[in-house]
């Protein structure tokens, strides 16, 4: 099969997330201090904007040590997704390459031409060999937690090469391997680098729900465009309870299936909700929690969108700029978070259609968020008064 998606390139929030952090005033010591610091450090935050602009913005906003971490872990990520993304690789050279490519971030000089679906994918393996110099830079408590990250995640890739996404507990692992990782890395990033508490490394569970969450949104978003260039992510056990085909939605968009089979993937995504807020709730850094939490609300108000929403099988569905640039400004505290999760809660809710199969449990779940978010808001304003 051939996978091509990743929590890693949330392209469309580019221009917003500069808006809010590309500022002088935000972290312009990473630019003039890399430079002079660390030649091959510099390339990296070079690349990383060229691979994400998105995730350039979020990162450079991060406090120092971890941002340029951060930074190598993306650009080490982004480079295995790159090996999986590339269908023009053999099955073999291809498995071979996800399950040794942890070992390559310590052979000084690797690098690999010709591979990956992008220009600027290509550009980054072909040039790795800097990814290598500014990764043997780090402290190696970090080398070691990224080195872990990228085996389990290159296997887990390798594992999916030859096979497709059948049942629902496929569909886990496979945004285990991809997106689940990401977030169980990161914790133990902030934790090392002590700008979050210890207490994270014990939170697997929520870290891959964070990046379950993402992951699971954006494969229900981007129904159409995996079907064009055939891919299939919805987990076949799912989408066959209502068409004999995968196609079959997009040629039937507004039939009570296809939208029932639409509902069926939101509620499985919004069953990750909670323990995303769970998450959220543990960070005490603010730029670790923005990092963390804009992603997040953009998720929530991508799931409320596309809910019950038949363009998801003829186009591209876009939360629109206004509401996204409000979220990416809102994103700064616990309390705004929830009050975002409420209310795209809510807007769900009115959108529930009646006597649909899976209508109950889309009722039950975002229940579920709205008063896990009301006892979250009773307890934020209380305490100042208990302290
Ligand atoms: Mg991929």
């Amino acid at each position: 099969m051939s996978i091509k998606k990743s929590i890693l390139k949330p392209d469309e929030m580019a221009a917003l997330l500069k808006l809010k952090f590309g500022g002088k005033n935000i972290n312009s010591h990473h630019k003039n201090s890399n430079i002079k610091k660390d030649y091959n450090l510099a390339y990296c935050y070079d690349t990383l904007d060229k691979v994400s602009r998105s995730f350039a913005a979020v990162i450079r906003q991060l406090p120092e040590e971890i941002s340029d971490v951060v930074c190598l872990f993306y650009l080490i990520l982004r480079g295995l997704d790159s090996v999986e993304d590339d269908m023009d690789l053999s099955y073999e050279d291809k498995i071979l390459l996800l399950r040794e490519f942890y070992t390559k971030n310590f052979e000084r000089g690797w690098k690999l031409e010709n591979v990956g679906d992008k220009a600027e994918y290509r550009e980054l393996l072909a040039n790795y060999d800097k990814v290598i110099e500014a990764f043997l830079a780090l402290d190696v408590k970090y080398q070691n937690i990224i080195t872990d990250i990228c085996q389990k995640m290159g296997s887990g890739m390798a594992d999916f090469v030859e096979s497709k996404i059948t049942t629902l507990e496929d569909y886990n692992l496979y945004c285990h391997y991809v997106a689940g990782l990401v977030g169980i890395g990161l914790s133990e990033l902030f934790a090392a680098s002590e700008i979050e508490s210890k207490e994270l490394e014990s939170k697997d569970k929520l870290a891959n729900s964070m990046g379950l969450f993402l992951q699971k949104t954006n494969i229900v978003r981007d129904y159409k465009e995996d079907m064009d260039e055939n891919r299939i992510f919805w987990p076949e056990e799912v989408w066959t309870l209502y068409s004999p085909t995968f196609e079959g939605f997009s040629l039937n968009p507004n039939k009570s299936e296809s939208l029932s089979c639409l509902n069926h993937m939101v509620n499985d995504a919004l069953s990750h909700a909670t323990d995303c807020l769970d998450y959220l709730k543990i960070l005490t850094n603010e730029r670790a929690f923005r990092f963390c939490a804009i992603p997040q609300v953009m998720a929530i108000a991508t799931l409320a969108e596309v809910y019950n929403n038949q363009k998801v099988f003829t186009e591209n569905v876009k939360i629109r700029k206004g509401l996204a640039a409000k979220l990416i400004l809102s994103a700064g505290s616990i309390q705004e978070v929830v009050k975002i999760y409420k209310e795209m809660a809510s807007a769900i809710a009115k959108k529930i259609p009646h006597g649909f199969p899976n209508s109950e449990e889309t009722l039950e779940l975002v229940e579920k968020i709205n008063a896990y978010c009301e006892l979250a808001l009773a307890e934020t304003y209380k305490s100042p008064e208990i302290a």
